[in-house]
C-alpha cells in the first residue's frame, strides 16, 4: 500500500520524533477497523486501533502518518528497538537459508548457540539446558510439565497478581479473571495462589513476606506435594510489583531445602530489560528454571526455558518439542539480539533511562497526589494511582486516571501501557533505543495526561 497522507520518500531513520497529522484514529485507520470489526472477533482487543505501517527505534507510524513515542515497545518485545539493523539482517540472511527443517526432526547450529548464549546469561554457574518454544505461555507449560516429571508431584504454586499466558494451564496460573479466564473454565487444577510481596500495599520486609508465603505453601499445598513454584522477580501484567529486598531468595532457599523447584518467569522482565541481563540478578536470586520470551528475538516470535541440565534432563526424549520450536529465523535474530545487548552495552542503556525517568516520575509524584508509587527498575518502570487524598491511608485504585491518561497519550503521540490487577497502574516499557530526549518529550505528554485526570476527578 503506497497510497498514503504523506508521500512515502522518508526513511525509517527519520522515525524519531511524534507527529500528530489527522484525528486519532487517522482516516485510513478507521476504514481498516471497520474490515477488522468484521474479520476479527472482539475478544481481540487493541489499545489504540491505529494501524502501523512501520516502525524504527522508539518510533512506530501508521497509515495516516501519525508517529508516536513507543512507550510499550509491544509489551517489552522489541527491546532491542523497532527494526534493528543488525537484528533485521540476521533474519534477512537466515530467510535465504533456510526457513524450517524442525529441530527434532533435523536440527542446525543456530538453535543450539541461542541455548548457549542464553545458559551463560542466566543466573546461577551450574550446568544448564535449554528448549526452545513459539511462546511465553508455552515456556510456562514446558517448565511446569519438566518440574513434574523431575519431582514427581503434582502442585505448582504462583504469586498473588501474577500472570503467566493465556493457554489453559497458564489461565489457571493467572491471578485476574477478567479478562483472562471468566468464562474460559474449567481450569487446570493442582495450582495455588500464594501471598506475594507488595511493598506498596504490605508494608512488610521481604524476610516477613517470605515467611508469609511459606507458611501458606506449608498449611495449604505441603512442600511434599509441591513441584513448581513460579515467580515474576518483578510482576508484569499484575503491575510491576517489585518484591522487597530478601523475599525471592528466602522462598529460593526454602525451595531448595525442599526439592521443589524454583522458577522465575522472566519473559516480561528478562533479556536486557532491567539493566542486568535477567532482573533476578536485582534481588540475589538464583532460580532453577527461567522462562524468558517477550525480547529474546526483537520481535520474532521465540521462547524457552533454560534450567539446571539435572531438572530439564528429566523429560524422556521426545517429551519435549513442537513444530515451530526455535524457528531458525527466530533464532538467528535472537543470536544477533543478545550479541547487539553486550557490543552496544545495551545493560548500560537499560540503567540510563531508569536514571532519566525515575527522577522524572518521582518528581510528578511530588506534583501529583494521585501518584502513589513509582516503582520497577532499568527501562521496566511504573507508577500506580490512588484516588485523591489516598495516598496514606486506604490508597484506593484510581483506574479511571489510568485510562484518562493512557487514552490522552495516545491522542497525542505516545504509546502508554495499562497494567495492575485493579487496572491503576502506568507501565513504562521502552525499548532501549528511546533516547533521554524522546523520553522527556514523552513525560510532558504524561504530565498533561495527569492534569486532565485531576481536572476530571
Ligand atoms: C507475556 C507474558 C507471558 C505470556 O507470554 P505469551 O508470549 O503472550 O504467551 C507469561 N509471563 C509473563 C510474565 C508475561 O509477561
Amino acid at each position: 500500500m503506497t497510497d498514503t497522507l504523506v508521500p512515502d520518500t522518508s526513511t525509517t531513520d527519520e522515525l524519531t520524533a511524534r507527529r500528530i497529522v489527522t484525528a486519532i484514529p487517522g482516516p485510513k485507520s478507521q476504514e481498516l477497523h471497520k474490515r477488522r470489526l468484521a474479520a476479527v472477533p472482539v475478544g481481540v482487543n487493541s489499545m489504540l486501533p491505529v494501524y502501523i505501517r512501520r516502525a524504527h527505534g522508539a518510533v512506530v507510524e501508521d497509515v495516516d502518518g501519525n508517529r508516536f513515542l513507543d512507550l510499550g515497545a509491544g509489551i517489552g518485545v522489541t527491546t532491542i528497538g523497532h527494526t534493528n539493523d543488525a537484528v533485521v539482517e540476521a533474519a534477512r540472511a537466515q530467510l535465504g537459508d533456510f526457513l524450517h527443517t524442525l529441530f527434532t526432526i533435523t536440527p542446525y547450529e543456530s538453535y543450539v548457540r541461542v541455548a548457549e548464549l542464553v545458559a551463560e546469561r542466566t543466573p546461577g554457574s551450574f550446568p544448564k539446558k535449554t528448549v526452545l518454544v513459539n511462546s511465553g505461555a508455552e515456556a510456562v507449560e514446558n517448565g511446569v510439565k519438566i518440574a513434574r516429571k523431575a519431582t514427581r508431584r503434582r502442585a505448582v504454586a504462583v504469586l498473588e497478581h501474577a500472570y503467566h499466558g493465556r493457554t489453559n494451564l497458564t489461565m489457571a496460573m493467572n491471578f485476574k479473571a477478567m479478562p483472562y479466564g471468566t468464562g474460559f473454565g474449567p481450569f487446570a487444577g493442582d495450582v495455588y495462589h500464594v501471598p506475594s510481596s507488595y511493598p506498596y500495599r504490605d508494608g512488610l520486609t521481604g524476610a516477613e513476606a517470605a515467611a508469609r508465603t511459606i507458611a501458606y505453601i506449608e498449611k495449604h499445598i505441603g512442600a511434599e506435594d509441591l513441584a513448581i513454584l513460579v515467580v515474576e522477580p518483578i510482576q508484569g501484567e499484575g503491575g510491576f510489583q517489585t518484591p522487597a529486598e530478601g523475599f525471592l531468595p528466602a522462598l529460593q532457599t526454602w525451595a531448595n531445602e525442599h526439592d521443589v523447584v524454583i522458577a522465575a518467569d522472566e519473559i516480561q522482565s528478562g533479556m536486557a530489560r532491567t539493566g542486568t541481563w535477567f532482573a533476578s540478578e536485582h534481588f540475589g536470586f538464583e532460580p532453577d528454571l527461567v522462562f524468558f520470551a517477550k525480547g529474546v528475538a526483537g520481535g520474532l516470535p521465540l521462547a524457552g526455558v533454560t534450567g539446571r541440565a539435572e531438572i530439564m534432563d528429566a523429560a524422556q526424549p521426545g517429551g519435549l518439542g513442537g513444530t515451530f520450536g526455535g524457528n531458525p529465523v527466530a533464532a538467528a535474530a535472537a543470536v544477533a539480539v543478545i550479541e547487539q545487548i553486550e557490543e552496544q552495552d545495551l545493560l548500560a542503556e537499560a540503567r540510563r533511562i531508569e536514571g532519566t525517568l525515575r527522577p522524572a516520575l518521582e518528581e510528578l509524584q511530588s506534583e501529583f497526589d494521585i501518584i502513589g508509587d513509582v516503582r520497577g527498575k532499568g527501562a521496566m518502570l511504573a507508577i500506580e494511582l490512588v484516588a485523591p487524598g489516598t495516598g496514606a491511608t486506604t490508597k484506593t485504585p484510581n483506574s479511571a486516571a489510568v485510562q484518562t491518561i493512557s487514552s490522552y497519550a495516545g491522542q497525542h503521540g505516545v504509546l502508554l501501557l495499562t497494567a495492575g490487577t485493579y487496572g491503576n497502574v502506568l507501565r513504562f516499557l521502552p525499548s532501549l533505543a528511546i533516547t533521554d530526549e524522546q523520553l522527556h518529550d514523552a513525560v510532558s505528554v504524561l504530565r498533561e495526561g495527569l492534569i486532565e485526570a485531576t481536572r476530571r476527578s
